[in-house]
């Protein structure tokens, strides 16, 4: 099967900031056998109805625009909670159905998860839903085969794929690009990403987002911005909680770093980077993307 080409796409002039969320609660990790199996999930205090909607009010005061990445399983026990943030103005994408890594499943698993996932999410929100990311960034290179599955299932963007290892392979785009094939055609919107101690990490999420210095955050987002890169930045409802959130007793020390760095601080800095502009979502940052050689 040939390889889908690549189109980098930039916006002509200063690209904007966008704001992502992925709508799950605080016992939707990966790579762990405990919090990871579904048959747990409806034993565990949700605290996603008062994290979403402090983050919703938060977006409504400061009159900012994101894209909510929903999971299926959160879309079907809390389906007001989509509602709102589509009543809000908000874009609903789909982030699978048992946040299950894209990586992990077979074509016909992916698929199953994915239809299942967007008919839950659909139901939800009443509105139709053309952006799609997988759990962890698991969509890992441009060749993997989920993108054409996505394409042919309507989706319109991923924004699935980290630019940068181990996360992603090394050779990943950095900005936002165009995968077409025979029949079918995908839009990619990568995270930030930038320098920082000497080699090139994921910016735009998790715990980068909440470790590195404001400064130096502010100063990749300029600079992929500048270039005509939006600034594709990510957080969790759950990263809002402050001292509420579970202790997850029993989390690998691995998994345990990456999870609570940063966290008690996290809602404070969250408000200062809203306030400093204000962010849109995919849709409508892809709006302004051309192919790179006539931006
Ligand atoms: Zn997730």
């Amino acid at each position: 099967m040939p390889e889908p080409v690549i189109t980098p796409l930039r916006t002509p002039r200063r690209a904007p900031r966008v704001l992502t969320i992925d709508l799950e609660d605080w016992f939707h990790v990966c790579g762990d056998g405990f919090y990871s199996d579904p048959r747990r999930w409806d034993a565990f205090a949700p605290r996603v109805e008062e994290s979403f909607a402090f983050l919703l009010e938060l977006l409504r005061r400061g009159g900012h625009r994101a894209t909510v990445f929903v999971l299926g399983w959160i879309a079907r026990r809390h389906p007001g909670l989509v509602r709102r943030a589509a009543e809000d103005g908000h874009e609903i994408g789909v982030h699978g159905d048992l946040h299950v890594r894209a990586d992990e499943m077979s074509a016909s698993q992916f698929h199953d998860d994915l239809r299942r996932s967007r008919e839950s999410v659909e139901a939800a929100s009443g509105t139709r839903s053309t952006a799609h990311r997988a759990a962890e960034w698991s969509i890992r290179s441009p060749r993997a085969a989920a993108l054409e599955a996505l394409a042919r299932e309507g989706f319109a963007c991923d924004a699935s794929m980290m630019p940068v290892p181990p996360l992603g392979e090394s050779g990943n785009p950095s900005g936002p690009f165009r995968l077409s094939a025979e029949g079918w055609s995908l839009l990619e919107l990568p995270p930030l990403s930038g320098r920082a101690f000497g080699v090139r990490l994921p910016l735009g999420g998790a715990w980068p987002f909440r470790m590195l210095s404001e400064a130096r955050l502010a100063r990749a987002e300029e600079e992929a911005r500048s270039r005509g890169v939006p600034a594709v930045f990510t957080i969790h409802p759950w990263e809002l909680d402050g001292a509420a959130h579970p202790p997850m007793d029993g989390l690998p020390a691995e998994l345990r770093a990456v999870h609570f760095a940063g966290l008690r601080r996290f809602p404070e800095r969250f408000r200062r980077w809203l306030a400093r502009e204000k962010t849109m979502s995919l849709r409508d940052a892809i709006g302004g993307l051309e192919p790179a050689e006539a931006a």
